[in-house]
């Protein structure tokens, strides 16, 4: 080593936090961590649902290794490649629900930042200048660059930020059925009401003036995987139409398998105009996310400037694109977003089961291999633990400690008070791996209720 560290215990990588270590990974294959002490973890939440096929897949990595040998940078203002092409071939062949062409972006954050700015695009060409107006919900998150995080509620990230985001933004209910439907109110009846309190929101900013409205099928680590309330996404799809708002939807999480389906809109019969997608796309073996776009979007551009007034020097990088297309293709090969859904009902079952006994259990939620667990202090009332415990960190920690990464969410209900865990096994997870963790996971949560309901 020889030279000073910046403080003793610390390194010169800028970690998240300066006080939390984190632990060092040594190696990863299947659906099993090593850290550099030896210590084996399964991981059950893939990173943040990104891990698809689990670690160290041997034929993403000779694809990849293939791809740099073949062409591994080339830039898109001249260039194009056989695997970004097909890449984009692949998801949109047949152009499934209208949607026609996707950009490749390096991120989740830039996919989202390129999803506003193309929707704003749309309307400039269309002559509707005044459109300047995004419309997100409560409890979401999109990003973490300055319109993704102006458009994201998630009040710890955004704290310093405050002024410094882009203004012309408002926000609207979340469509979390657990926390938000009254007891007096069918869950009809409550789709109903979020869809109203939009029309509301689009009518007193006036509809001409909106661009769009953003939300994730299935929210993710927000609030815990939460899929919306029947008919929620067909009202807000007929309301968009009403108004000429585009529809965009925020699958970077939910979205490429996670949720049973390709698309996690799928089962809700609509169609969005802008859709990104990124975590379980690449499956982390390399950063990519996408910009799908409707036929509906590209027209517009193609009788208008004929672009896309934006780029990046990584877009449609020939590396990530082959990692991803290796990804894709072995989930189509072996019908991994039907195994998603089919041990999606597996874990479903097994949750349910393993955390019957477990007293600050109040929800159990998901689809496909996408499942959250909302803790409560008290399962009658719905009553969150005091916020300062961070209860659902606390539960996540033991989890590792017990053998078994998940990811902890704080804030569930409203960004400050409400705990969760998230699970998002790989798509190739087996029925043992799925009982091992739910198991490791209810004697965790059996240990901090010792503690916390003692
Ligand atoms: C993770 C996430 C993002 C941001 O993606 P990054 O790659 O972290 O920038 C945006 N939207 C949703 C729904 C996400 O889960």
């Amino acid at each position: 080593m020889g030279g000073a560290m910046p403080e003793p215990g610390e390194t010169h990588l800028m970690h998240r936090s300066l006080v939390f270590q984190p632990h060092k990974v040594a190696s990863a294959s299947g659906f099993e961590l090593t850290l550099d002490n030896g210590r084996k973890v399964i991981d059950a939440c893939g990173g943040a649902a990104v891990a698809c096929l689990g670690h160290g897949n041997e034929e993403v990595a000779t694809a990849v290794y293939e791809q740099i040998k073949q062409v591994g940078y080339v830039h898109t203002q001249a260039y194009t490649t056989q695997v970004a092409e097909e890449l984009a071939d692949l998801i949109l062949d047949g152009s499934p629900f209208g949607l026609e062409k996707a950009v490749f972006l390096g991120s989740g954050s830039e996919a989202v930042e390129a999803a506003l700015k193309l929707a704003r695009q749309y309307f400039y060409e269309k002559g509707e200048h005044e459109r300047l107006h995004i419309v997100a919900r409560q409890q979401a998150y999109h990003g973490n660059t300055m319109a993704s995080m102006s458009v994201s509620s998630n009040l710890a990230r955004k704290l310093p930020y405050q002024g410094f985001c882009y203004p012309h933004t408002s926000t609207v209910s979340p469509a979390y059925t657990y926390r938000y439907q009254r007891p007096s109110e069918t869950e009809a009846q409550f789709t109903d009401r979020l869809v109203a309190e939009l029309d509301a929101e689009f009518n007193r900013i006036g509809p001409h003036r909106v661009i769009a409205f953003i939300a994730e099928p299935v929210v993710g680590a927000t609030a815990g995987c939460v899929p919306p309330p029947v008919g929620y996404l067909r009202g807000v799809k007929a309301l968009c139409e009403r108004y000429g708002i585009l529809l965009i939807l925020d699958e970077i999480m939910c979205g490429s398998g996670r949720c049973g389906t390709f698309f996690a809109f799928e089962p809700e019969g609509v169609e969005p105009d802008i859709v990104t997608i990124a975590k379980a796309l690449g499956g982390g073996f390399a950063p990519i996310a996408g910009v799908v776009m409707h036929r509906k979007v590209v027209d517009v551009l193609r009788q208008g400037s004929k672009a896309f007034v934006h780029g990046h020097t990584f877009q449609a990088h020939a590396i990530s694109c082959a990692a991803a297309l290796a990804v894709q293709k072995i989930v189509r090969r072996d019908g991994l977003v039907e195994r998603s859904a089919a041990m999606g009902e597996i874990l479903g079952t097994l949750l349910r089961q393993e955390l019957a006994q477990c007293r600050s259990v109040g929800d159990i939620r998901g689809r496909g291999l996408f499942w959250a667990v909302e803790f409560v202090k008290d399962k009658a009332t719905k009553e969150p633990f005091d916020a300062s415990i961070l209860y659902g960190p606390k539960v996540q920690e033991e989890a590792f400690e017990r053998g078994v990464a998940v990811y902890p969410g704080h804030g569930t209900i409203d960004g400050t008070a409400g705990d969760h865990v998230l699970i998002a096994p790989p798509f190739t997870v087996d029925e043992s791996t799925l009982k091992k963790v739910c198991e490791l996971l209810r004697d965790a949560i059996l240990a901090q209720e010792a503690v916390f309901l003692a």
